[in-house]
């Protein structure tokens, strides 16, 4: 068996697995796509120590790291249960199972998508999904934010304060985010909210100029020219195969204490699929090493 197995190699996994392995102990790493979210991401400039990469480029530089450590890498391969016996039990998608004293998750996350046209052939051309690492690339232009919630509020907040313009667009007739951050919303000048509105097309050539929206009222279509689009209608953990093995949030976020360690002992997680406050590349790996040093701590006092 594997003194720590690692399921995913997000940022959070190879950070975990590498620091497992700097310990001597068997380490494994089992995940469906190397890299995770990273591939999909374009310029990345909040790394911090490193000015400017891009995801294929962090991803095999991770990639290249993990291989130093003679860690078991197991790529394309999806896991689809977890169980405890005397040793942890991980069960692939083709059925082989893995067994090992500790594991740690990082499965990470999925944004939702809105499933109109233009989001996909746009993505990384204006539609975008985090405005932490994509915000300032629209200063001085015009954006939309879709969703109306608390996430699709503090991303307008944010945004306004960098961009020109920015349109919400909310399906309900009244946005969902707490008061605060509405009437901090409305306190902006250069933010226009449109409730009660169905987002149709993301418009544009190489790259977005534009949205469609149908007013849900009067069932009018509507187009505003503009250069991205944020959408923010949620983040969605990738732990629904986990049923109810260990702890997970109402959003189904894994739960885990200070040291990374989840209500199942043994069990640890790091990075987007935990609850962790904020979503990013140097907080997953962050919480990837703590969740390794937690799972070597557990090994030696058991
Ligand atoms: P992920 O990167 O999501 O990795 C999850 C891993 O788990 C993958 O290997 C996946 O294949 C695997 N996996 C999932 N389910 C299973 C399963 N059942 N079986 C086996 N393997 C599984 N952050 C920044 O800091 N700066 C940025 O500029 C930035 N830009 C972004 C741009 C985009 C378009 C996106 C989508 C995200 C961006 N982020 C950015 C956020 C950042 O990518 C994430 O916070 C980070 O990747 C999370 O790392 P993670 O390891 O927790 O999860």
């Amino acid at each position: 068996p594997y003194d720590v197995l690692v399921v995913g190699s997000g940022p959070a996994g190879a950070s975990a697995a590498i620091y497992a392995a700097r310990k001597g102990i068997r380490t494994g790493i089992v995940a469906e796509r190397f890299g995770g979210q990273v591939n999909d991401t374009l310029g990345i400039e909040n790394f911090i120590s490193v000015k400017y990469t891009e995801g294929p480029q962090l991803v095999a530089k991770l990639e290249e790291q993990v291989k130093e450590y003679g860690i078991d890498v197991m790529k394309l391969q999806r896991v689809r249960r977890l169980d405890k016996n005397d040793l942890i039990e991980v069960e692939l998608e083709n059925g082989a199972v893995l067994k090992s004293k500790t594991v740690i998750l990082s499965t990470g996350a999925r944004w939702r998508n809105m499933g109109v046209p233009g989001e996909a052939e746009f993505k990384n051309k204006g539609v975008a999904y985090c405005p932490h690492c994509d915000g300032p690339l629209f200063a001085g232009k015009d954006v939309a934010v879709v969703g109306g919630g608390n996430s699709g509020i503090e991303a307008a907040i944010d945004l306004a304060g960098i961009v020109k313009h920015v349109t919400v667009l909310e399906f309900a007739p009244e946005l969902k985010a707490d008061a605060v951050l509405q009437d901090r919303l409305y306190s902006l000048p250069n933010v226009t909210v449109l409730k009660n509105v169905q987002t149709k097309e993301i418009t544009g050539t190489d790259k977005v100029n534009g949205i469609s929206y149908v007013d849900r009222a009067t069932e009018e279509t509507h187009h505003v020219e503009l250069q991205g689009v944020f959408v923010q209608i949620g983040l969605v953990p990738n732990t629904e195969w986990l049923g109810d093995t260990v702890e997970r949030t109402r959003v189904g976020e894994i739960v885990v204490d200070s040291h990374g360690a989840t209500s199942l002992p043994g069990v640890f997680a790091a990075g987007d699929c935990t609850n962790s406050a904020y979503k990013q590349i140097i907080i997953s790996m962050g919480s990837g090493a703590t969740a390794a040093l937690g799972a070597f701590d557990y090994l030696i006092r058991n």
